[in-house]
Formats: structure tokens, sequence, C-alpha cells
């Protein structure tokens, strides 16, 4: 294998799709990004283009190796948007219908009846999710039920359903192979955890014939190649997770205990829970972390919908300052909070607090009040809520982690991770290579393919930037704690149903 220098991962993510070309010591070479065009055709309805998606991500997968001699490249490895559902043709490859986006919320009433007539717990129970139109089933039957006469097209085995992954595999290989991996196949809401297969129950369930849906590999192995025609070569497609599952794998969290968290937009936070599948009593979502070697470990999974989103509202609705950045150095300002809290339920409240009727809500405000607090109690808030899912993941699984690996744009922000460390009693660790996601994906690939020989050598290249301890006492601590909970209680169950519908 010392022919090949470089691995390539493919990031498909939401708005854009990017191509990241990595050497040996898991060095970033060369990388090239394309936005695509986000439809919005009704209020909650979210699509692409899946030509769109393909033709960003063989762009930019070109542009990243132009230079580059591509004999000298081991393998590629896939991460991607997860949930997204595309149905396409499969003798030409056209797709029958706009990709639906995970944001989509056209199936919101339908998993509304289906919770109503108590299929909650059997999804719940096989797939580890809760009934929502997140998830990818309710829109491939949303697909069949719409375009005319694609359920007896899918039965014929005439058509394609596949998560972004499967799609632009799909591609790559010039329509050769129709797989996805265990990590995409668990958020389609069709695939059984415990049995690891796909669901006849659920597949009755939601109308889907199983002659359309793709076969469920392992996260790393040789899943096929790509064409000639398309790439110049056959690179071997050795590596494929979802973007969060991918993290996980990046930040080398592989033992049982070990957790990340991403903080972008909203938080995603994921927590190794080893051989087992844990049931959260917490509504926290189970999943596969990975499958390797036909081994799988699985995960706990706890999202946030607003984190980094309450410093841009700062930013664009506030106009505190221009850039992002500058909220540390504003938050810096000031010793503490003032016994101001920041509930920042924009958009509701997400894990472990499910409230989608709460609102935004700031309280304690006095006088003394400036917009250094109401800064600092904005950063606090995204600590306080990744607080929240920490301890609900610790009671789900009996014993609390220590260490909280971090990754996302927020985590340049010293004061942030400072805070984090304080708030949740927990040491949080930043690494250099910031391209977890991607790097995850790589790894995968890499392993595959013999270009890294064991997860030994990863680990070894897993390098810390920063760590962050805690530095306050124990009873400001609880007292921070307290108080964020009087405030989140303030903020529950603000708007009603009316409300929430206009
Ligand atoms: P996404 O992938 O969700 O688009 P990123 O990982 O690019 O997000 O992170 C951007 C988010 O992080 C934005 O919501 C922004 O407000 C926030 N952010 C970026 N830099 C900082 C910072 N220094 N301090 C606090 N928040 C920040």
């Amino acid at each position: 294998m010392a022919l090949h220098k470089y691995i390539i991962a493919l990031d498909q993510g939401t708005t854009s799709s990017r191509s990241i070309l990595f050497d040996h010591e898991g060095r970033i070479v060369n990388t090239s990004q394309q936005e695509f065009k986000q439809h919005y055709p009704q209020p909650g309805w979210v699509e692409h283009e899946a030509n769109d998606i393909w033709q960003s991500q063989i762009t930019v997968l070109l542009n990243s190796i132009k230079g580059y001699d591509i004999a000298q490249i081991a393998a590629i490895g896939i991460t991607n948007q997860r949930e997204t559902t595309i149905v396409w043709d499969r003798a030409t490859g056209e797709p029958i219908h706009r990709a639906i986006v995970w944001q989509d919320r056209r199936t919101a009433p339908y998993c509304s009846q289906l919770t109503n007539e108590g299929k909650a717990d059997l999804v719940r129970s096989k797939t580890g999710l809760i009934l929502d139109a997140y998830f990818s089933a309710t829109k491939v039957k949303y697909i069949l039920d719409n375009v005319p006469g694609a359920r007896d097209r899918a039965m014929a085995g005439e058509l394609c359903f596949g998560t972004v992954d499967s799609w632009v595999i799909y591609k790559l290989t010039n329509g050769k192979t129709h797989v996805t991996d265990a990590t995409n196949a668990a958020r389609t809401m069709l695939y059984n955890i415990h049995e690891l297969s796909w669901d006849d129950e659920l597949l009755e369930l939601f109308d889907i014939p199983r002659e359309i849906l793709p076969e469920v590999k392992d996260s790393s192995e040789i899943v096929g190649y790509t064409s000639k025609e398309i790439v110049g070569h056959e690179l071997p497609i050795a590596g494929i997770a979802g973007d969060q599952h991918a993290a996980l794998f990046g930040q080398m969290c592989l033992e049982k205990g070990m957790m990340k968290n991403t903080y972008g937009t909203g938080c995603f936070m994921m927590l190794n829970t080893g051989d087992v599948i844990v049931e959260s009593d917490n509504r926290l979502l189970s999943t596969i972390a990975w499958r390797i070697n036909g081994k799988t470990t699985y995960a706990l999974e706890g999202s946030i919908f607003v984190a980094g989103a309450a410093i841009q509202w700062l930013r664009d609705g506030l106009e505190l300052f221009d850039d992002a950045q500058e909220s540390e150095a504003l938050a810096a300002s000031v010793n503490d909070n003032g016994d101001v809290y920041f509930v920042p339920a924009l958009t509701g409240l997400g894990a472990p607090h499910w409230d989608q009727y709460a609102r935004g809500t700031i309280v304690g405000i006095t006088r003394g009040t400036t917009k250094a607090h109401i800064t600092r109690a904005a950063l606090e808030s995204i600590c306080f809520q990744v607080n929240d899912v920490i301890t609900a993941m610790a009671k789900d699984i009996g014993t609390r982690p220590h260490e909280l690996r971090v990754d996302g744009g927020a985590t340049s922000n010293d004061l942030l991770m400072q805070l984090q460390s304080d708030i949740a009693e927990l040491e949080v660790v930043r690494p250099e290579i910031m391209e977890t996601t991607a790097l995850g994906a790589a790894y995968l690939a890499g392993l595959a393919t013999g270009f890294w020989s064991n997860i030994e050598e990863l680990e070894k290249q897993w390098k810390e930037n920063k760590r962050f301890n805690s530095k306050i006492a124990s009873d400001t601590r609880d007292h921070m704690n307290k108080q964020w909970q009087r405030a989140v209680k303030r903020s529950n169950s603000w708007v009603d149903d009316e409300q929430t519908a206009t």
C-alpha cells in the first residue's frame, strides 16, 4: 500500500457538498466545497434536487484531486446529511421526485395519527427512534403515495430508495451499486437495530415494498468502485457513515462511555454505549454508532435545536455585535451572568425537555443588566442545555461521563468551552483537527483498504488542542443549574396549539 498517499472524504451536507483529501497522517491536503439550492415549496417543506446534490458532489470531488495523481488515492469514504430521502428509477438513475430533506415537516400530521393509533412504542422498540417526520420512512411513503404509478413500479423492482449516501454511491458507480450502511439505515425508521435487518412489520406499517430498499453494508468495507467514465479511475468506496456517527468515530470515541458534542447552529451529542442498545427513559434516541467487521457499536443521541443560533440571534436580531466571535470578549467583560438566565427556546425545546410550545425567555433582568450579561447568559444557555442532555444520558446509562470531546464552529470560543466545563463539571477536550466528520469517513475507508492498518494507529493520530477543567466552586455550579431549571420552567408551554399553527 506504499503506493497510496491519500484518501478522500466526501461530506455531503444539508447546504453544501465538500470533498477533502487527507494524507496518511490524517492532515488535510486539499479541500473543495460547493453550495447548492434549497427549495421551500410550502411552509415547513424543504426539498433538494437530487441531481444538484450529485452535480455538486462530483464537481468538488474532481476539484479536490486536480493536480494529484489519482493512482495514489487509496479510497473514498462518504459521510452525509442523514434521513434525507431520494427515490429514483433503477434503470435510468432519474429521481422520480425531489429529495425530501430531513427538516421537512410535511408528514408530521401522519406521524401524529400513527402515534394516536398507539404505534409509537412499536417503532421505538424496533428502531430506537421517536415516531417523527424527521426520519425517512414517512417521506418514502409520501413519494410513493404522491407520484402516479410509483408504488406499482416500486413493487416491480423498478425504483430505488436511498438516503444521500446511497444516491451518491449509485451515481459514482454508474448505477451498479445500490447500498447504504448500518448507521444510515438506522435513521430510516424501517431498520430493526436489534436484528440488524429491514423490518417487515414496519415496511407493512408504512406501506413500503421491500424491493425498493438498498442492501445494508458495514460502515467500513469496500462496497463498490467508482466508474472510470465518471471519476477517471476505479477507486474503492470503502467507508459510509451518517455525519454525527462519522464525527463520533473521527473523535475516536471508541470506548463505551465516550461522547462528543458538535457545537453549530444546534448541538448534536452522541455517547458510545458499546454493544448495548440503551433504551432511554429520557426521550433520547438509541442508534447505531457504526458497524465494523460485522460488529455493531451503539450510541445514545440527543439534539439541541438552538445553540450557536442563539448567538446568531444576538448578532442579527438584537444587533449586539457584528460577528459571533465578538461574543467571547463581550461576555468575558463581566465576571458572571449577574443572575440573568436566557432560555433560547426560539423554536421550542428539544432533548431532554421536549416542549414544542416553549419560547425564548430571559429572566432576572435588573437595572444593572447589560448586553454583556445577556451575551454571557446566551453562551451559558448552550452549556446548560448540553449539561441537561448529559445528565439525561447519565441517568440512562447509570454513570456520568467525565470527558466531552468537542467540535463545530462555536468551539473556537474558549470562554464557551470553559463555561461548559464549569457548568457540567467535566473535562472538555478540543482536538487539533476540527474536521472530525470528514476525518471519521476517511478513517472508516482507510481501515477497510489497509491505508491504515488498525484502530490503534488512528488513535495515535488524534491530538488534543486544548483541555478545559472546571474552575468554579460546587455551590456556585449548583446555584447556576438551579436557576437555569427555574428559568426553563418559565419558558415552558408559552404558546398554545393555535399560535404554533400560524
Ligand atoms: P453549522 O454547521 O450548524 O452551520 P458551524 O459549525 O459553522 O455551524 O457553527 C456556526 C454557529 O456557531 C453559528 O450559529 C454561530 O453563531 C456560532 N459561532 C461561531 N463562532 C462562534 C463563537 N466564536 N462564539 C459563539 N458562537 C459562535
